[in-house]
């Protein structure tokens, strides 16, 4: 679309009454703002569809004629989806900086060879003629000044000294790590948090990496705050016009948000694809109001972030026994010689072997980790000659939630894995190994996550850890080293019984 500025206003081409030169919005130096009209009656509607969100004329149905009355009420503003600065492109929506994401496309709204936003295209196109709008009009309403938490369970030591930091964050606006070990129970630790902001009248956000993780706490935090509207947002959710009190979303979908909530909670930061997408962070950032309080949540934070927690850099809260006061397990190293070279001949390593029958005479059900899918074919038919029901699993699995369900109800004695499973899988009472720990993909937390699959009910808190390898890594070094250091911790502060 093109603009032209009309007595201090950005007018649409559209709206055009008389000829006048008109531009793609990226190329208008100064993009005029419209003082607030109190006395203008705005469409209740476009409020709730925009209020702290940054959308695109295609996600909104109503009548451009409309919007721009809202705008010339100073009800909403343009804002240039993508701006130059120093003859470089950045897209305002994604934060994207990169060229090789910027490409070119004839443009049959703005008659030009028109750029846009490679990066974020799936969330329809940004592009140099775009406008970005945003609500500038009174707020929209939530009211809530009532407790609204209705929980019945209890925290443990560790939760509760974790619960009563993220509520002082909430208040203050500040910013918090909660590192929490595996099986911590982390979720508990956030509902006094959340009802604080509730009741205070904040707007409160869920976010993750992984779609998962949404349907799992949804249904979790409408039955405990069931007086109040959730909104649970994913690619291809229901919910997207929803403004609600407390949002749940995957890390993705904030990019259609900006400066919306007083309280943003993010799960799993060091979860893929959060941790290595730029765009993620970003669409976080612009998703919090100016004033406003983060919480981040980890089993596993990365090696910078720990190094800050301990420097005194970051605020942070460790959690660091499970919930059942049971130690985590220790994970216990065992060289397994160069068992790809094994593989090619069609050979397991003699250790793995053992390992596997082991469990399997003593009806133990197992995981047993693998770096790399090929590998895993690879190995199937060879260790289903000890058993015939002996599954893999992996990321593009169309089987994979079947599977995950067959193993939970033992019907599966031993499942080969990518580190799809890593983490959100619990299975009650099973051992675990990795073949081929030395191998890059298992970083350090995601052994932490992996050695955290094993203990994790309380009916059930002990089992083993084996990491098989061909030459010990910093990685498991440093995984080893973590767990060490929280069971620790747990001891000395008494969180633990065993
Ligand atoms: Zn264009
Ligand atoms: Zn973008």
């Amino acid at each position: 679309m093109r603009f032209a500025i009309v007595h201090s206003k950005l007018l649409p081409d559209k709206l055009l009454h008389s000829p006048e030169k008109t531009y793609p919005i990226s190329s208008i130096d100064h993009i005029p703002v419209q003082q607030t009209n109190s006395s203008y009656s705005y469409n209740i509607e476009l409020q709730q569809q925009l209020a702290g969100k940054q959308l695109l004329l295609d996600d909104l149905v109503i009548p451009l004629e409309e919007i721009q009355e809202h705008y010339e009420n100073g009800c909403l503003i343009y804002r240039k989806g993508i701006s130059i600065e120093k003859n470089k492109p950045i897209c305002n929506r994604c934060g994207n900086k990169n060229k090789h994401f910027f490409a070119h496309f004839p443009c049959a709204r703005c008659g030009e060879q028109c750029l846009y936003c490679r990066k974020c295209i799936m969330m329809g196109r940004i592009s140099a003629c775009t406008p970005l709008i945003s609500w500038t009009g009174p707020p929209a309403q939530i009211d809530i000044n009532r407790s609204q938490l209705s929980w019945n369970g209890s925290l443990s030591e560790g939760q509760q000294a974790a619960s009563e930091r993220v509520v002082q964050a909430i208040n203050e606006n500040k910013e918090l790590l909660i590192w929490a070990v595996c099986g911590a129970g982390k979720t508990e630790v956030l509902f006094q948090g959340i009802d604080a902001a509730l009741t205070a009248g904040k707007r409160v956000c869920l976010a993750t990496p992984r779609t998962d993780v949404v349907l799992e706490l949804t249904p979790r935090l409408k039955s405990v705050f069931p007086n109040i509207q959730v909104a649970s947002l994913y690619g291809g959710s229901e919910d997207r016009h929803l403004n609600a009190s407390l949002t749940i979303t995957t890390t993705h979908q904030l990019l259609r948000f900006y400066q919306a909530f007083d309280t943003v909670i993010l799960d799993e930061v060091d979860a893929f694809p959060y941790s290595v997408e730029e765009s993620l962070q970003y669409a976080v950032h612009q998703a919090r109001k100016q004033s406003s309080s983060m919480i981040y949540l980890t089993a596993t934070p990365n090696e910078k972030w720990q190094t800050e927690c301990l420097q005194g850099k970051k605020d942070f809260a460790t959690i660091p026994a499970r919930y059942h006061r049971h130690p985590l397990p220790m994970p216990h190293f065992q060289w397994c010689g160069n068992w790809e070279k094994g593989l090619k001949k069609n050979r397991l390593p003699p250790t793995i072997v053992q390992w596997v029958k082991k469990r399997l005479d003593s009806n133990k059900q197992c995981l047993l980790f693998i770096p790399k899918i090929d590998k895993m074919e690879k190995i199937l038919p060879l260790i289903r000659s000890l058993h015939p029901k002996i599954e893999a699993v992996h990321a593009e699995d169309p089987n994979r939630k079947e599977k995950v369900i067959a193993m939970r109800n033992k019907e599966i004695p031993v499942l080969l894995t990518t580190t799809i499973l890593e983490r959100g899988v619990t299975f009650p009472n099973i051992d675990v190994a990795v073949l081929g720990a030395e191998d890059r993909i298992f970083t350090e937390s995601a052994l932490v996550q992996i050695a955290g699959r094993v203990g994790r009910s309380a009916q059930f808190p002990s089992g083993e850890i084996t990491f098989f390898h061909y030459g010990k890594t910093n990685a498991m070094i440093r995984a080893k080293n973590q767990i060490l250091k929280m069971n620790e911790e747990a001891r000395k502060k008494g969180l633990i019984d065993y």
